[in-house]
C-alpha cells in the first residue's frame, strides 16, 4: 500500500542490537522449573508487515512456550462458541493492579477480574466445549491455523512441570468450582496447563498479532475466521490487561494492544497495519520480557505506532 511503513530487516536488527542487553536487567522465570532452563540471552524480533510479509531477526528459530499469550486464542474460541455475554457473565472486563496469578476477585465478587489473568483464563478454557483434551486441541489447531504452521505442538516437559508445580492455579480452579463457575474435574485445568506449554517462535507471535490487527484475517489473506467483533474484543482485553499490572503504564508508553507470557514472548497488534512478535526470556518485575518491551517501544517510537498519536 502507498502508506506502507517500510519496515525492513535493518530496522529490526538495529533495534535488536540496541536493546539486547536489557535481558541483564530481567530474570528468566523459574517458578515453573522447566522454564528456568532457557538461555537468558536468546532474542528474536519479528514483524508481519501490511502486506503479510514476514521480517525476522535474531534467534529466529528459537522455540519457547507461548504461556499467557494462549489466553487470547482461548478467549476467541470460548466467545465464538458461547457468546460474549455468556462468557463475561462469569468474569469482568476489568484492568488490574495485581499480578497475573492473583486471586482477585474470587474472594469478593466471586468472579475473576478479566480473561487475561490466570483465574479468568482458566475459567475461559473450561468453557470451551468438548470432553478431555478436546478444548486444548481446538486451541492448538487455532494457533496452527493462524500461523499456518502445522509443526507447532506443546512441550510435554513444560506441561508436566506446570502440572506438578501449579498449585496456585489449582487453588483458583477449585475456588471457582466452589463458586459455581466451573463444572468438571481437573482435566479442565490440565487443558490450561497444556495450552500454556505450546511452543512457538517470535514469527508465530507476529502472525498472531497480525491476525487480531486485521479482523481475524490471516497474514496470507485467508478470511475463514474473519470477525471484527471478536478482534475488537480481543484487542481491547490486550490493551486493558494483556501486560498484567503494567498494562496502564504500557498504554502510556507503547499504546498498543499487546499480550505477554512468562515464556518471554510478547505479541502486539497494530490495527489494520502490522503484527509484532518479540522473544527474550528474561522478565522484568511485572513478568514481561525486559528486552522485548524495549524493542517494541523503540519500534513504536520510530514509526509513531501508538494508538494515541
Ligand atoms: N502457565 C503460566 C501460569 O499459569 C502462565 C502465566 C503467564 O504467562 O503469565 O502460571
Amino acid at each position: 500500500s502507498s502508506k506502507s511503513l517500510q519496515i525492513n530487516e535493518k530496522t529490526l536488527s538495529d533495534i535488536l542490537e540496541k536493546n539486547k542487553a536489557f535481558y541483564k536487567e530481567g530474570k528468566v522465570a523459574d517458578y515453573i522449573p522447566e522454564l528456568g532452563k532457557m538461555q537468558a540471552d536468546k532474542i528474536a524480533f519479528s514483524v508481519v508487515n501490511e502486506n503479510g510479509k514476514v521480517i525476522n531477526v535474531g534467534d529466529v528459530n528459537q522455540k519457547f512456550t507461548i504461556q499467557s499469550i494462549s489466553k487470547i486464542i482461548a478467549l476467541m474460541i470460548a466467545v465464538t462458541e458461547k457468546g460474549e455475554k455468556n462468557v463475561f457473565s462469569k468474569m469482568g472486563y476489568f484492568g488490574t493492579d495485581k499480578p497475573f496469578n492473583h486471586y482477585a476477585n474470587l474472594e469478593t465478587t466471586g468472579k475473576p477480574l478479566n480473561p487475561m489473568m490466570n483465574a479468568g483464563a482458566i475459567l475461559t478454557t473450561s468453557m470451551i466445549e468438548g470432553e478431555g483434551d478436546i478444548p486444548f486441541k481446538k486451541i492448538l489447531e487455532m494457533v496452527r491455523y493462524i500461523t499456518k504452521n502445522n509443526s507447532i505442538d506443546y512441550s510435554k516437559s513444560v506441561y508436566n512441570s506446570e502440572k506438578e508445580t501449579g498449585n496456585k492455579n489449582r487453588g483458583m480452579f477449585y475456588l471457582m468450582k466452589n463458586n459455581g463457575l466451573i463444572e468438571g474435574d481437573e482435566e479442565k485445568l490440565n487443558n490450561y496447563f497444556k495450552q500454556c506449554s505450546i511452543e512457538v517462535t517470535a514469527e508465530d507471535l507476529a502472525k498472531i498479532g497480525y491476525f487480531f490487527a486485521h479482523q481475524c484475517t490471516r497474514f496470507d489473506g485467508d478470511t475463514t475466521y474473519k470477525n471484527a467483533e471478536i478482534s475488537q474484543l480481543i484487542q481491547s482485553q490486550m490493551l486493558t490487561a494483556g501486560m498484567y499490572e503494567f498494562s496502564g503504564e504500557y498504554s502510556r508508553t507503547v499504546g498498543l494492544p499487546s499480550k505477554s507470557g512468562v515464556g518471554g514472548g510478547i505479541t502486539v497488534s497494530v490495527a489494520n497495519k502490522i503484527g509484532i512478535g518479540v522473544f527474550s526470556p528474561a522478565l522484568d518485575e511485572h513478568g514481561n520480557s525486559a528486552a522485548g518491551y524495549h524493542m517494541i517501544l523503540d519500534l513504536v517510537k520510530q514509526y509513531n505506532l501508538s494508538l494515541f498519536q
